[in-house]
């Protein structure tokens, strides 16, 4: 089997191949990064098959998400020895597919409510009912709910000692009784279910006759309820192998627990353990720079990782002088390791930490025409629904008969948007008026006070319109959110708050850039229909395409050539795991109930070390010096792996292998023009007017000095300093 393996060129190390031939009992496969756990996984299930005739349909596989699940049945389709019908029978599954299919099995009709945009809707629909429109955020609030739910709890479970709780309790409860009536589940409900079914124990008896060869990936990212599936389903027959890296556990605050992968051999007596430490991903360098980074974690089973790949480039660095200006850079670089021929768009990847930190370089990708895919989120930052009402009353200071934006204006009175805009429409009819919010002045649906609030509506939306665009956004900030911002003590919406936090400060730094706000508004629209005309391309797996993604996204996977953007403190690690004030035993909706403030800094750790790890030959670093305007020292990261801050670019490295230009863009006012990819030509040009504070495009902190304008160096070589 093994030569077979060696004439398809896969040649497994002494480890791998005491891994694959693991034949009874629970095996742990502990592993680095790009050590080839997911290989060997795949590699044992045709083992399994073609050498000790295992039926197909006796081996479940489990992996995180449907792309693994895709690719791992492709892969065991094309080792040898095996039939394609047996390829299709071997169940490669993530937990949610296992568990869909089991309560289909056992009679369960409910629709998937699995939309996000369709479960922000009803959420907004049922926090008008409730009188909480505008209080909670339905993105995190889902997600809190989700965490919940993922640590085998019920919503009726749920805290509810502040105010604040409550309130989210209550639409939370609301929430699941609308999906109930409509006889509808979302993901959460489809794990929680299937693991009250498995505990029946006729139904567990037949899984596990019928699954006799069970094998888990990134088994450190399990969370309560699906580690409690795998025990369940593992505990008589013992046929369980695991593989794992306790330092690339990154979903602690949606309920992983890394014990789970630190515990096995306690929990399966007798388990045999096998460590695979020869790396075969990453250059040497870059594997250096994995290494010392997440060696200043306690939590976590020692590792040395050996380097396959040769000393290709060493990873970069740079610093420019906030995120606009890290967005242009990285554009422009990769463009031109495009242009140059060295690489493709689809050997790039762009991992950043959280979603609005990706805002920049979405829209400098999209000016810029860069082909790319953005897994998993939702749409362009403007059309968000925390910042979508604030744009909205901008497009209303413009154009206060601009229908399609009223909605929006309406969200604070607590009566049905629908009727309220049916209103609008027909005394419209009758009279049209220059403000048409003002009809709802008399309304009798409305009682004075919130006739008075309409008022105020029509008073701010007159007065925004000549506002800079920035102190427009602070203002509306400052009436809508501020009082819910400031209220509460640390509470389970604590988390919640912060990211409410960090989007509208990513909109101001957006917002500074213009100084009007009819160039603010024509700016995101133009953005709107940009990347509408993007999506009607459909990129598929195989385009060849850029790849923006959360750095949670990226686990798992493997590109030529990696941009960590936000290595910045505050970004990465996250300000909510540089707060250290907040009980521990406040924390539970929110992250693990372990979570402590050390807990979750080596959490972001980890985050770091799988970015780092995802890269092949190439990976550039970028730290803005300043993030919403505040200046944000280098990632402790960073530093702490390579003994000193790496040095701005004050000389060029020898091996220096691309420099940027000290680009147009630094002037103070710059076009990005667009026609780029693909011969795709076209004339449109999007004119970004910068303020005199946001508009520098310094490449690093240090200034070009007078008579070397041509060339800057941007990307500087630290290999030199790398410990490893
Ligand atoms: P991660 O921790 O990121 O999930 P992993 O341990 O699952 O990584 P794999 O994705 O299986 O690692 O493998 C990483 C890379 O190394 C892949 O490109 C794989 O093809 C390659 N690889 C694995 N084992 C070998 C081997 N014995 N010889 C050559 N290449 C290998
Ligand atoms: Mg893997």
């Amino acid at each position: 089997y093994f030569r077979a393996l060696e004439r398809e060129g896969i040649h497994l190390n002494q480890p791998q191949i005491a891994a694959v031939r693991h034949g009874q009992g629970p095996l742990l496969t502990l592993a680095g990064a790009g050590c080839g756990k997911t290989t060997v996984l795949a590699a044992r299930a045709g083992y399994l098959m073609a050498v000790r005739e295992v039926p197909a349909s006796t081996i479940l596989l489990m992996t995180f998400t449907s792309k693994a699940a895709a690719e791992m049945k492709a892969r065991i389709a094309a080792l040898p020895g095996i039939r394609p019908a047996a390829a299709r029978t071997v169940q490669a599954r993530t937990f949610h597919s296992f568990a869909l299919a089991m309560l289909r099995h056992h009679g369960a009709t409910e629709d998937i409510f699995g939309d996000m945009q369709a479960q922000h809707t009803i959420m907004k629909m049922l926090q008008r009912q409730l009188g909480l429109s505008d209080v909670f955020q339905p993105e995190s609030l889902l997600s809190a709910l989700s965490a919940w739910k993922a640590g085998g709890r019920t919503t009726d479970e749920l805290p509810e000692q502040t105010p604040d709780e409550k309130d989210a309790k209550r639409l939370l409860l609301a929430y699941e009784q609308w999906k109930q009536e409509r006889n509808k589940m979302d993901f959460d409900d489809i794990l929680l279910r299937a693991a009250a079914l498995m505990k029946d124990p006729q139904i567990l008896g037949t899984l596990r006759r019928r699954f006799r060869y069970l094998m888990v990936d990134e088994f450190q990212d399990t969370n309560t309820l699906q580690y409690d599936m795998v025990r369940m389903l593992a505990d008589e027959h013992r046929n369980l192998m695991v593989v794992g890296d306790d330092d690339q556990t990154i979903y602690t605050f949606n309920g992983a627990r890394q014990e789970s992968i630190l515990e096995f051999d306690r929990v399966y007596p007798g388990a045999k353990v096998i460590t695979l430490n020869q790396n075969y991903r990453s250059d040497a360098r870059i594997l250096g720079l994995g290494s010392s980074l997440v060696e200043h974690n306690r939590l976590r089973r020692r590792k040395k990782l050996l380097a396959a790949g040769q000393q290709g480039y060493p990873p970069q660095f740079s610093a420019p002088a906030g995120t606009e200006e890290e967005a242009a850079q990285v554009v422009s670089h990769l463009l031109r390791q495009v242009e140059a021929g060295e690489l493709a768009y689809r050997d790039i990847a762009i991992l950043h930490r959280t979603a609005s930190s990706s805002r920049s370089i979405f829209e400098h990708l999209i000016l810029r025409d860069v082909p790319f895919i953005q897994y998993g989120t939702g749409p362009v930052f403007y059309d968000q629904s925390l910042i979508r009402p604030l744009m909205d009353h901008l497009r209303l200071s413009l154009e206060p008969r601009r229908m399609d934006a009223l909605a929006s204006a309406l969200g604070p009175l607590y009566v049905p948007r629908e009727a309220g805009l049916d209103y609008i429409l027909r005394e419209e009819k009758k009279q049209a008026k220059k403000y048409p919010l003002i009809h709802l002045t008399r309304w009798d649906k409305l009682r004075d006070f919130q006739q008075e609030q309409v008022k105020g509506r029509i008073r701010l939306i007159k007065s925004l319109q000549t506002m800079k665009p920035v102190l427009a956004i602070q203002e509306m900030r400052r009436q809508f959110y501020d009082k819910y911002m400031e209220a509460g003590d640390p509470s389970i919406l604590t988390h919640y708050k912060e990211t409410m936090l960090e989007t509208l400060e990513e909109l101001e730094s957006a917002a500074k850039r213009f100084d009007t706000v009819a160039d603010f508004i024509s700016f995101a629209d133009e953005l709107t229909r940009r990347h509408k005309e993007m999506e009607s391309l459909r990129m598929s797996e195989d385009s060849d395409a850029v790849r923006l993604m959360t750095i949670h996204r990226a686990k798992g996977l493997e590109f030529p050539c990696v941009y960590w953007i936000g290595a910045s403190e505050g970004i990465l690690p996250h300000s909510t795991a540089l707060k250290q004030d907040v009980p521990d035993d406040r924390k539970p909706v929110f992250g693990s109930a372990a979570e402590g403030a050390d807990a979750a800094l080596e959490e972001e750790r980890r985050l770091a070390y799988v970015a780092v790890t995802r890269a092949k030959q190439k990976l550039y670093i970028t730290s803005p010096a300043t993030v919403h305007g505040k200046p944000a020292p280098v990632s402790r990261f960073i530093t702490e792996a390579y003994g000193i801050l790496p040095e701005a670019a004050s000389k060029p490295a020898a091996d220096q292998p691309l420099r940027e230009r000290n680009n147009r863009e630094s002037s103070r006012s710059f076009a990005i023009t667009s026609a780029r990819s693909q011969g795709n030509r076209r004339s449109h040009t999007v004119t970004i007017r910068q303020n005199a504070d946001g508009g520098r495009t310094a490449p690093a902190r240090t200034a070009p000095r007078a008579g070397r304008t041509e060339h800057v160096p941007v990307w500087t070589c630290t290999a030199a300093s790398c410990k490893a």
